[in-house]
């Protein structure tokens, strides 16, 4: 898997004009400044949200303009990534910093962003519907998809995997014969073993973490999708759960967005491009501690 890593340092002359807080911790947005507010923004204010930001020739800036609040569409149930907290109602995870750092670049702070939890299966209709103005939530870039919708990015590469219990037999994807493995509808996950591994069958559901209940059950031998999904759910459990063999895909995360829309999706880009440093800190708080490796991608030229 070849990634490149986009020069660190902020290149605060770019369109996003962001800042990292400063931290004394050295945990990324451990910034005294700000409040908790009950959703994700109890380390402080992460990001600078930029003031007057023209984005010309964008339909969904235009919206997200007229309404006064950014829609975004997130998972809520993979942690490390995108994941709300029962209990205290907090939204944390990759993904959901990269949303947030979105928000922020377009003038938006996290009271003005409101999250809806989309499933695998339902991302393209919800982006067609209008029903969300982007979405980030470990949404592979495939050619199929960008026939009906368009992608910043990507910002982040992974590769599928498996996950089993913490006794199995399954070593890798090649022990997969007579098992049952289970992923979610309408993932790139599911459709890769129905097509190269047809030796195993299959169970879906809209989400995975329903397929990790069904393992630590005992209903199904493995979970299979992106291995950095993966290790969110094992660090959660390590002494049931364990991330077995090599990844066997290219997964690159893409911001999903209404097809065509260029101009957001080039601003969102350089955004990535300028902010290696914000970046860096954003994996470094929510992947780093799992132990998920990666580095920042070089984004695609807009098409
Ligand atoms: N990245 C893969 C996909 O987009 C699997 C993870 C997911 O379903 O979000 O299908």
């Amino acid at each position: 898997m070849r990634q490149s890593r986009i020069i660190a340092g902020l290149g605060l002359a770019a369109a996003a004009l962001l800042t990292l807080t400063a931290c004394n911790s050295g945990t990324p947005g451990g910034s005294p400044t700000g409040e908790s507010t009950g959703d994700g923004a109890e380390e402080g204010t992460w990001f600078t949200v930029a003031e007057d930001v023209q984005l010309e020739g964008s339909p969904t800036f235009d919206a997200i303009t007229d309404r006064g609040s950014v829609k975004v569409g997130v998972k809520e149930d993979q942690p490390g990534l995108g994941y709300l907290d029962p209990t205290t109602g907090d939204r944390t995870g990759f993904d959901v910093d990269i949303a947030r750092w979105i928000a922020a670049s377009l003038g938006y702070d996290e009271d003005k962003i409101e999250f809806t939890a989309i499933p695998s299966a339902n991302r393209e209709q919800a982006i067609l519907n209008g029903d969300i103005d982007y979405y980030v939530g470990t949404y592979s870039i495939t050619d199929k998809r960008k026939e009906q919708i368009s992608f910043a990015g990507p910002y982040f590469i992974t590769g599928q995997g498996l996950l089993v219990g913490a006794d199995s037999d399954i070593a890798s994807v090649d022990d997969l014969e007579g098992k049952n493995v289970c992923s979610a509808t309408g993932s790139t996950s599911i459709q890769r073993i129905k097509d190269e591994h047809p030796e195993a069958s299959t169970t879906e559901f809209d989400t995975y973490s329903q397929c990790v209940e069904q393992l630590k059950n005992g209903q199904v031998d493995a979970v299979t999708t992106d291995e950095a999904i993966l290790i969110g759910y094992a660090a959660q459990d390590p002494d049931n759960l364990k991330v077995v063999g090599d990844v066997f895909s290219e997964e690159r995360y893409g911001v999903g967005l209404t097809k065509g829309d260029t101009a957001l999706q080039e601003y969102i880009n350089t955004m990535f491009t300028d902010g290696g440093d914000i970046w860096q800190a954003i994996f470094d708080k929510n992947l780093g501690p799992a132990g998920v490796e990666g580095e920042q991608p070089e984004v695609d030229p807009v098409s």
